[in-house]
This record gives C-alpha cells, sequence and structure tokens, in this order.
C-alpha cells in the first residue's frame, strides 16, 4: 500500500509530459520535417517523429504550433554576457569605470535576453575585468535564481604581460587588464587557477594589436601557447584562441587548440589547415560590422576595408570546410540579438540550412556538448525552441521566437 500511495504522490508533483506540435521541424543536423512531434517529459526529449507514430503519454500537455517550425535552442559559442555595446559605454569606461556588481546585474539581464530571443547556450569567452562573476551567474542559473541560458564560461582569460588594454597610462602605473596577465612557466599556474575557480574552457589571447600601430601581433610564442593548451588537456579542459592575425591563427592552429575566434586575416590555405586539424571557427561576423558602425560606417554606403577584408576571409573559410561555428562576440552589440550573426553568416554565403545547422548540431559538436544538446533526439535534453515561420527558408524567421524551453522548462509558450 506505502509504495502505492508514494507513487501516487510523485505523480501529483511530476509536471506532465508535454507534447510540441510544430508544422516544421529541423532536427540540429541537415533535414527538415513535416508534420512530427516531440514529447518531452522531465528535462528529457522522449519521444520525436511522424504524429501518427509517436503515442502521447495519457495527461499530456499539448502546445499547438500552427504555422511555427520547432528547433533546437541555438546555441552562441562566443559572447561576453558582463560587456554592453560600446555604442552605450565605452569598453573603456565598462571595465575601469562601472562597479562589478553594477555588470553583474547588467549580465542578469544580458542573460535573460538571450534565452528569451531563443539561445539556449552560451559559451561565454571571458568577463573582460569582471573577475570570476560568470562563475557565479552560471551558478545563480543553474539554482533558478534567475533565468538564463546553459553557460559554459571561461572565467578572466589569459593575455600576455603588457599586450591588452585598458592602455596608453604613464608607464608609471600599473592600470589592472580586462584579462589575466601571463607567460612563460607561469602560464601553466594561470590556467590550473581558472580551471578551479570554474573554467569550461579556457580562452587565450594568441595575438593582440600591441607594439607600435594598431596592427594584430602575435603575444605568444608557440611553445607558450602549447604550454597552455597541454596544461588545460590534462584536466579535461579546451583552449578557444582569439586569434586576428595570420600568425596568430597559425601557432593557434599548431598548438591544438579547439576553437579559433575572429580570424580576420585568415585565407584558404589557413582555414583548410584548420580543418584538417578539426579546429572550429567562430567568424564573429556581427562584432566585425558592429565596429565599424561605431566607426562611423552607415547602411547604404559603401564598407569600410576592414569589412571588405572580413567577408573575403569568410568566403575563404567557407570554401575551405572548415567547421563554421556560430558566435557573434555578443556583448559588443545588444544581447538578446544574436540572431544577427546567422543573418550575416546567410548574407555572406551560408544557406540558411547551414546557418542553423552552425547555431545547433555543428556548434554543440564544436563545444562538446553534443551528448546532451544541439539536436532534437531521443534521450538528449529538452532545448528546445519554436519560431514563427520557416527559418530553413528566411533566417530572419528565428526573430520571430513563439516558443522558448530550456531543459524541460518552459520558459515561452503561446
Ligand atoms: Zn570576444
Amino acid at each position: 500500500m506505502l509504495p502505492l500511495i508514494f507513487s501516487t504522490i510523485a505523480c501529483l508533483f511530476h509536471n506532465p509530459a508535454i507534447v510540441l506540435k510544430p508544422d516544421h521541424l529541423f532536427d540540429g543536423t541537415a533535414t527538415l520535417q513535416s508534420g512530427w512531434i516531440v514529447v518531452v517529459d522531465g528535462n528529457r526529449i522522449v519521444a520525436v517523429g511522424p504524429a501518427s507514430t509517436v503515442t502521447t503519454p495519457p495527461g499530456a500537455r499539448t502546445i499547438h504550433l500552427p504555422g511555427c517550425t520547432l528547433l533546437p535552442g541555438l546555441i552562441d559559442a562566443h559572447t561576453h554576457l558582463m560587456l554592453q555595446p560600446y555604442d552605450m559605454a565605452t569598453w573603456d569606461d565598462q571595465v575601469s569605470r562601472q562597479p562589478m556588481a553594477e555588470r553583474v546585474c547588467r549580465a542578469t539581464v544580458h542573460a535573460r535576453a538571450n534565452l528569451m530571443s531563443g539561445f539556449t547556450t552560451l559559451r561565454d569567452m571571458g568577463t573582460e575585468g569582471a573577475q570570476f562573476s560568470d562563475v557565479g551567474l552560471k551558478s545563480a542559473i543553474l539554482k533558478r535564481v534567475i533565468s538564463g541560458p546553459r553557460l559554459l564560461v571561461t572565467t578572466r582569460a589569459i593575455v600576455a604581460s603588457g599586450s591588452y588594454a585598458p592602455r596608453s597610462f604613464a608607464p608609471e602605473w600599473r592600470i589592472p587588464q580586462g584579462a589575466e596577465e601571463a607567460d612563460g612557466e607561469h602560464l601553466r599556474e594561470v590556467v590550473r587557477r581558472q580551471i578551479r575557480a570554474g573554467a569550461d574552457w579556457i580562452k587565450v589571447y594568441a595575438d593582440t594589436p600591441h607594439g607600435p600601430g594598431e596592427t594584430p601581433r602575435p603575444a605568444f610564442i608557440l611553445q607558450e601557447l602549447e604550454l597552455v593548451v597541454a596544461t588545460a588537456r590534462d584536466a579535461g579542459v579546451l583552449v578557444a584562441a582569439h586569434a586576428q592575425s595570420k600568425e596568430g591563427m597559425r601557432r593557434a592552429t599548431m598548438a591544438g587548440v579547439a576553437t579559433i575566434e575572429h580570424g580576420d586575416s585568415g585565407d584558404l590555405a589557413l582555414f583548410r589547415l584548420m580543418a584538417e586539424k578539426k579546429i572550429g571557427y567562430c567568424p564573429t561576423m556581427s562584432m566585425s560590422e558592429a565596429y565599424a558602425r561605431y566607426a562611423g560606417w552607415k547602411t547604404g554606403t559603401p564598407p569600410p576595408a576592414d569589412i571588405i577584408s572580413k567577408r573575403a576571409s569568410f568566403r575563404a573559410a567557407l570554401d575551405s570546410g572548415v567547421t563554421i561555428v556560430n558566435g557573434s562576440d555578443m556583448g559588443v552589440f545588444a544581447h538578446g540579438d544574436g540572431v544577427r550573426e546567422l543573418e550575416l553568416l546567410v548574407a555572406h554565403g551560408m544557406t540558411p540550412l547551414q546557418a542553423l545547422h552552425a547555431a545547433t548540431g555543428a556548434a554543440a559538436k564544436a563545444l562538446r556538448v553534443d551528448h546532451l544538446v544541439g539536436r532534437i533526439q531521443l534521450g538528449l535534453e529538452a532545448d528546445l525552441i519554436a519560431v514563427e515561420g520557416n527559418p530553413c527558408q528566411e533566417i530572419g524567421a528565428l526573430r520571430k521566437v513563439r516558443c522558448v524551453m530550456k531543459n524541460g522548462e518552459l520558459f515561452k509558450a503561446p
């Protein structure tokens, strides 16, 4: 009798299964289905397939999504939750004049905006001076104190001494930097300390604009980057490298990082080398365009040289076969506007289906979370969104989010 009573009580407190009935379904790989449904029980996908073949559990709640496409929650592999757009406050002002508590408060708003716009997983690529606050932000989301995407965090990020910012102070002044400085053997300790603090990934700046002029130049020698990768690897942690110059990209590639960010000077040979070594590429097209706009570029006027070369480099990446991972550098521009990167990927050569794959199945694989999310597949955790229309034909449909579910929990429903 007692077990029966307990199971009855358990049933009363167990949320009913949810059946999602969209018109179309993109599963996160390459296929679009029509007339398929998905059943979610608890935090998992327990059934997916044509409506006629799937048995819906008794007592399930059905969510009808007419005119909508269901897809895996979107992934952005390069964000900065601790940053706000630079036309609201310059990077220098944010890093050196905003109290960290203010930045964290803003980050909670950013996290929610991203989740509600359909992004259920973010790899946050450095707190830019806000220390280890991303670890606490992630913890607050996991404990459901605030609403936000799943986070993979990198904490402070690592730069070579003297190579980062804020800069241009009197040489006698030692100014706190927007990332953690380390060189040579000391890199080993810094990597270990960041991992101990909660870094899911290590981010290293393979190059920065240091030295005379404003051109990005290599910041670490190859052996230093190799030391970062080897130290992180022993802890089961992968490394992402910021690299804009050819030499920075080449060294990061040779050192064995898992993803390269920006890659503005990348050419066909470099991207082919990355493809050969199975390194993912986050183009951050929207960051480049945001910088150009902040520098005065207006819609309808010819793009500046930086944008022309960025687009050519992206074309080379597409031709090379390197895995392109959706990563926008959101924070430089407004949180909640992550679709902008997918729109640019499509505007400059990807098909909508390829771009969607870059933000779902391919991103999950590159970030090593494909056993959890990134596809609509039996057994995976239920991170699902529904948008009005068909983003496989018109990527802008991603802006009309009607339903957001993360880990089986509904955050938005029609
Ligand atoms: Zn960034």
